[in-house]
């Protein structure tokens, strides 16, 4: 078993529907950010990474690349979960938290739950996603940014 961590954070853009967790929320917009700004999601790529022992996402996918622009991160996360698994690894668990002070998340975590899933070949019980707010401290408690934590385990794959 191996495990690691993830860290993001994104602004807020003005424009956009966000994507966050593999799905659309229509009452927040987009993330900035190079791709589809999923910062959940690149948090999870984070630590599936972490936890194979292959760097971090920003060597996968240099920033600018013209192949990502705008591209939707669920493929990112995709492409990541066939590379640990060339080397071996499945996903066992992910656990994350979404701290924002903006949507509110709660009547969307199922739907996340199972988008990821999907990504991560894992039934939705092996994925939980939390949200909580920063208490409007900073620029996550004014709703400027949005920020994701994840921890992952994986499990060495037996049939490898
Ligand atoms: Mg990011």
């Amino acid at each position: 078993m191996r495990v690691g961590i993830g860290y993001d954070i994104h602004r807020f853009r003005e424009d956009g529907t966000l994507r966050l967790g593999g799905i659309e929320i229509s009452e927040a917009p987009q993330l900035d950010g190079h791709s589809d700004g999923d910062a959940l999601i690149h948090a999870v790529i984070d630590a599936i990474l972490g936890a194979a022992g292959e760097g971090d996402i920003g060597q996968h996918f240099p920033p600018g690349d013209p192949a990502t622009r705008g591209i939707d991160s669920r493929e990112l996360l995709t492409r990541m979960v066939r590379l640990v698994s060339a080397r071996g690894f499945v996903v066992h668990n992910v656990d994350a938290t979404v701290i924002a002070e903006r949507p509110r998340l709660g009547p969307h975590i199922a739907t996340m739950r199972e988008a990821l899933a999907r990504c991560l070949s894992v039934p939705s019980s092996a994925v939980n996603v939390k949200a909580t707010t920063h208490e409007r401290f900073g620029s996550l408690g004014s709703g400027e940014a949005l920020a994701a934590l994840a921890t992952v385990l994986l499990d060495e794959d037996s049939a490898s």
